[in-house]
């Protein structure tokens, strides 16, 4: 079975992040979609509540029969493949600056882990402005973020 580790702080998952586990589950049989926590960086949502979006933002796909897991790490994300013995990446590109920033990972962890490869999947035209940091400012000033986030979910719920 061929799985891919899908890494990010996801704070919150958007759709932006959505979209990416939509078009990886078309290239491999499982995501692990994995929530990278650093104690000494506070996070708008706690990482528990992290994992409970996301959960929620994957049930249609979960009942659709994709398989897809949610796991919480801390650490270096190679460290996590390694320990999981997962040897593809992925990681999702909307800008060039996106681009730039991600080469530079992706060369840096293929020399500390040569079995990884990451592959870059683009963002759709309808998500490629969005970010997590979008939706918590968009939150902070009590704006409307139904437009960003999996349908069904209310954040504040989470908060
Ligand atoms: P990190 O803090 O590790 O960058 P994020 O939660 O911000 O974590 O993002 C996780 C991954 O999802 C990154 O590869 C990021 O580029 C990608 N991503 C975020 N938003 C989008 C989007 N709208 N479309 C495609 N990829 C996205």
């Amino acid at each position: 079975m061929r799985t891919a580790v899908f890494p990010g702080s996801f704070d919150p998952f958007t759709l932006g992040h959505l979209d990416v586990v939509t078009s990886t589950l078309k290239l491999v049989d499982e995501v692990v979609i994995a929530v990278g926590y650093n104690s000494a960086k506070k996070g708008f949502f706690t990482p528990e509540n992290r994992i409970r979006i996301i959960e929620a933002s994957i049930a249609p796909l979960l009942a659709q029969g994709y398989r897809i897991r949610v796991c919480q790490y801390t650490g270096l994300t190679i460290d996590f493949c390694r320990q999981e013995n997962i040897s593809i990446l992925i990681r999702g590109l909307r800008t060039t600056a996106d681009f730039e920033q991600e080469t530079i990972i992706a060369q840096a962890n293929k020399r500390l882990y040569p079995e990884l490869e990451t592959i870059f999947i683009p963002a759709s035209q309808q998500t490629c402005f969005l970010s997590s940091t979008v939706v918590r400012d968009v939150m902070l000033h009590q704006g409307d973020v139904s437009l960003f986030i999996a349908p069904n979910i209310n954040l504040d719920d989470y908060r």
